[in-house]
C-alpha cells in the first residue's frame, strides 16, 4: 500500500473494507512526511500526537460498529491560519511565532465531529498575503514537480503537501487566489466557495469581506465531499449561510459555459493557453456548448482588489498590537515603544506594506478617492458576472498567467508578484464560486509543469462546478 496515492475516497473504502487501520495508515504517512518534506518544505508544525490519537478514536469507532462519515480518519493538513485548539497558529508570522490557539476553527469542529485526522500545518505567506509562500517568516515551499520553483500562494504549503502525496487532502484559504493559483501551480484540484459557504470562525483574518476556507484535493470527487464537510451556516459568523441549490447529472450536461474575451489577452504563457484549449476541447468533446461573453471591468480587478484588500488588511491587524498576542520584546520605554517594537520586528516587509497602504486609503481625504471609489468599481464588477449569468451557467478561463515560475524570479517585483492572481481575484471581488482543475491528470514527478483551468459559478451553484468538474476527470 502506497499512503502517498490515496484519495478521500479511496481512503473511505479501504478502511471501511479493513485493508488497513486509521492508525498504521497515519503512521505510514508520518515516515513519507518525515523523509520528503524536507526538501518540499510543506509544513511548519507537525501534529503526531493528536493524529495517532485521532486515528485511534476512528479505528475504535470501525471495531465498535460506529457510523462512520467521508472524513472519518483520513489525514489532513491545514494551513496554518486555521485554529486547531491547543496547537501552534502562525500564519507563518514572526508576531505569532509563539501563539497557541485557544479555540477550534468552525471548519476543525466540524472535522473532530467527523474523527478526521489532522497531521499538522501547513506552510503560507505571511497572514496569506503574497502568491509563493516567500513571504512566510519561516520558509519557502518548493513545488512537488519542481524544487527550483515555487509552489505558488499564499496556501502553497497545503497545495504542496497534497501534490507530493504528503496529505490526503487539506485546507486552505482564499482572499485573492490563494487556493486556486497554489493548485494550478502544483497540479491539484483548489476550490473556493461562494462568500459564506464556509464559516470563517477561527480563521486568521486577512480581508473579512473576501476570505474564504477551501478545500486542495487530488480530485474534484474528494473536493466536494471535503467542502461537504465543512460548508454550512454558523452562529458564529453573521456573514455564513446555507445553501441548499442541487443539480441532477442530466441538468450538468445542459450547462451553457462562457469564455470571457477579456482573460485571453497578450502575455499570458502559450503553455496556460495550450492547456486551458486542451481543457475546452475535451469538454466541448463530452457536449457541453460554450459561448464568449464579456466581462468588461475585469482590466480594474486587480486595482480594486489592490485598495479594498489593504484596508481590511489594516484594520484587522490592528489587533496585532503586541499586548494581546505579545512577543517577548526587549527594553521597552514607552506605550508607543512596545507597539513600534513588536509591529516593526513582527511584521514582514510585505505585510508592513499592505498595512501602510491600507492605513492611507482609508484616511481623510484619500477614503472618497480610493476607498470608497474601489467599492463602487467593485459593484460593477459584481455586475459584469450577473449580466454574463444571464447568458452563460458556468464560466472557464485560465487560473495564472503563468505555470510555476523560479523560486526568487519575482520577490525583488511586488508588482509582478500582484499580477499572478489576475484572473482569480475577480471572483473574489464578485463572492462567486471558483475552482481551479488540472488539464493533466494528476501525476507526480513527470518533469512538466502542471497547468489549471479555472471554472467560475453563480453563487451558491458550487454544484456546477464539481459536476462539469466530474465529467472532465471521468473522461
Ligand atoms: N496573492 C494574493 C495576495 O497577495 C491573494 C492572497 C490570498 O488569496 N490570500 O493578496
Amino acid at each position: 500500500m502506497n499512503v502517498k496515492d490515496f484519495t478521500i475516497k479511496s481512503f473511505g473504502e479501504g478502511f471501511k473494507a479493513k485493508e488497513f487501520s486509521a492508525l498504521e495508515f497515519a503512521q505510514e504517512l508520518f515516515k513519507e512526511i518525515e523523509s520528503g518534506d524536507k526538501e518540499i518544505g510543506a509544513y511548519l508544525s507537525l501534529i503526531k500526537d493528536g493524529a495517532f490519537l485521532e486515528a485511534g478514536r476512528a479505528d475504535l469507532l470501525r471495531a465498535e460498529g460506529g457510523e462512520l462519515l467521508p472524513l472519518t480518519g483520513v489525514p489532513l493538513a491545514i494551513k496554518d491560519n486555521m485554529l486547531i485548539k491547543g496547537y501552534p497558529a502562525t500564519a507563518s508570522s514572526r508576531m505569532l511565532e509563539n501563539y497557541v490557539a485557544a479555540y477550534d476553527a468552525t471548519v476543525i469542529t466540524k472535522l473532530k465531529n467527523e474523527h478526521a485526522v489532522f497531521l499538522g500545518k501547513t506552510n503560507l505567506d505571511e497572514f496569506a498575503m503574497g502568491s509563493s509562500t516567500e513571504n512566510s517568516a519561516f520558509h519557502t515551499t518548493k513545488n512537488p514537480h519542481d524544487t527550483s520553483r515555487v509552489a505558488g500562494g499564499s496556501s502553497g504549503g497545503s497545495a504542496a503537501a497534497v501534490a507530493s502525496g504528503l496529505a490526503v487532502a487539506a485546507l486552505g484559504s482564499d482572499t485573492g487566489g490563494s487556493i486556486r493559483q497554489p493548485a494550478a501551480l502544483c497540479g491539484v484540484v483548489g476550490m473556493k466557495p461562494t462568500y459564506g459557504t464556509v464559516s470563517r470562525l477561527g480563521l486568521i483574518a486577512m480581508a473579512s469581506s473576501l476570505d474564504q476556507i477551501g478545500p486542495f484535493t487530488k480530485t474534484v470527487e474528494d473536493s466536494k465531499i471535503l467542502f461537504d464537510a465543512v460548508r454550512g451556516m454558523d452562529i458564529h459568523d453573521a456573514t455564513s449561510t446555507n445553501s441548499h441549490y442541487k443539480i441532477s447529472k442530466e441538468e450538468i450536461k445542459k450547462l451553457k459555459i462562457g469564455i470571457p474575451k477579456e482573460y485571453f489577452v497578450d502575455g499570458i504563457d502559450p503553455a496556460v493557453v495550450k492547456g486551458v484549449e486542451e481543457a475546452i476541447q475535451k469538454l466541448k468533446k463530452l457536449g457541453f456548448s460554450f459561448k464568449e461573453v464579456s466581462l468588461p471591468n475585469t482590466k480594474y480587478a486587480l486595482s480594486v482588489y489592490y485598495i479594498i484588500m489593504p484596508a481590511e488588511v489594516s484594520t484587522n491587524l490592528a489587533r496585532l498590537d503586541g499586548i494581546r498576542y505579545s512577543r517577548d520584546v526587549q527594553d521597552v520605554k514607552s506605550l508607543r515603544d512596545l507597539y513600534v517594537k513588536n509591529r516593526a520586528h513582527g511584521f514582514g516587509p510585505e505585510t508592513r506594506r499592505r498595512v501602510l497602504l491600507g492605513t492611507f486609503v482609508l484616511s481623510s481625504g484619500y477614503y472618497d478617492a480610493y476607498y470608497s471609489k474601489a467599492q463602487k468599481v467593485r459593484r460593477l464588477i459584481q455586475e459584469d458576472f450577473d449580466n454574463a449569468f444571464n447568458e452563460v451557467d458556468v464560466i472557464l478561463s485560465p487560473v495564472t498567467p503563468t505555470p510555476a515560475f523560479k523560486v526568487g524570479e519575482k520577490t525583488a517585483d511586488p508588482l509582478s508578484m500582484y499580477l499572478s492572481d489576475i484572473f482569480t481575484i475577480p471572483a473574489n471581488l464578485a463572492g462567486i464560486p471558483a475552482i481551479s482543475i488540472p488539464v493533466k491528470k494528476y501525476v507526480v514527478g513527470s518533469g512538466e509543469l502542471p497547468i489549471g483551468f479555472q471554472l467560475m459559478g453563480k453563487n451558491f451553484h458550487e454544484e456546477d462546478l464539481f459536476g462539469i468538474g466530474e465529467m472532465y476527470e471521468a473522461e
